[in-house]
C-alpha cells in the first residue's frame, strides 16, 4: 500500500477543503424590498414574484 511522503501542510489541507461545502445555497435579495429569500419563491416579506405582487399581505 503506498503511503504519504510527506505530512500535508496546513496549507493545503485548508486549501482542499475550501471545496467542501453545501450545494445550492440558493439565496438571493429580493428585487422588491432586498431581503434574503430562495429562488424561484415569492418573497416572504413582501410577497413579490418577478417583479409584481402575487400574494396580498
Ligand atoms: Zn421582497
Amino acid at each position: 500500500m503506498a503511503v504519504p511522503f510527506r505530512r500535508t501542510s496546513k496549507r493545503r489541507k485548508r486549501l482542499r477543503r475550501t471545496h467542501y461545502k453545501l450545494e445550492l445555497p440558493g439565496m438571493v435579495r429580493c428585487e422588491q424590498c432586498g431581503e434574503w429569500k430562495l429562488t424561484h419563491r415569492v418573497c416572504p416579506h413582501c410577497g413579490y414574484y418577478k417583479g409584481r405582487q402575487v400574494v396580498e399581505k
